[in-house]
């Protein structure tokens, strides 16, 4: 009976420690969802975090409804803004895109005269949901990374990079629905000119290193 209450104590214990330790983690997350700071007047940054929290958002996405601030369907809609918002060049670097929204938001981008460049991977070029053949269909350049044996793997995107709002994402964020819903993904967006110029560069890199579609 002692043996058997005390096997049943040491359960309950894990249990709460277990909790305790779930209850801190979702908690930073949501400080870290919500951090924006400021690390100079006119430089900032912000971060996005699919966690599991976002696996009920697949329908938000599709219905294009909101659950709150953390939910898929807005940091799409924001990163859709961001696009929006461009006023001379996008430079999105990504291995897999198959948001049918990002297509609308580059090939209205194009249609305003905005440079729009893409670079994508050529495993993922050949995926039936990938956009980059309708990309290339709209008259937007594209290129994809010769070599077979190794991925292009980077996910960024550049805006008005030689302006002065430019701004870069960057992370392991996919633009893809099941990165946005499924998958555990992070996103930082800033303004701060020292990473747009390196991103910039990498990019202008890839794009002269890469053949045309
Ligand atoms: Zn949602």
């Amino acid at each position: 009976m002692i043996f058997r209450l005390a096997v049943l104590g040491a359960s309950l214990v894990s249990f709460l420690l277990t909790y305790y330790k779930q209850k801190k983690h979702e908690e930073k997350m949501v400080e870290l969802q919500q951090q924006q700071h400021k690390v100079e007047d006119d430089v900032w940054y912000k971060f996005i975090f699919i966690t599991n929290e976002n696996s009920g958002c697949t329908e938000h996405l599709r219905q294009e409804e909101s659950c709150g601030d953390k939910c898929s369907h807005n940091y799409l809609q924001t990163i859709r803004q961001h696009v929006r918002s461009a006023k001379a060049s996008i430079s999105l670097c990504i291995y897999h895109v198959t948001l049918a929204t990002i297509l609308q938001e580059l090939t209205e981008a194009h249609s305003r005269q905005i440079v729009v460049r893409v670079i994508s991977d050529r495993e993922m070029d050949y995926h039936h949901a990938s956009i980059t053949k309708k990309l290339k269909e709209k008259g937007i350049a594209l290129k994809i990374q010769p070599d077979t044996q190794t991925f292009m793997h980077h996910k960024f995107l550049l805006i008005d990079e030689n302006t002065d709002d430019k701004e870069v994402w960057f992370g392991s964020l996919n633009l893809t629905a099941q990165a946005l819903t499924t998958n555990c993904e992070n996103m930082m967006y800033t303004n701060n000119a020292s990473m747009v110029s390196d991103f910039s560069k990498c990019f202008e890199m890839l794009w002269e290193s890469f053949s045309d579609l």
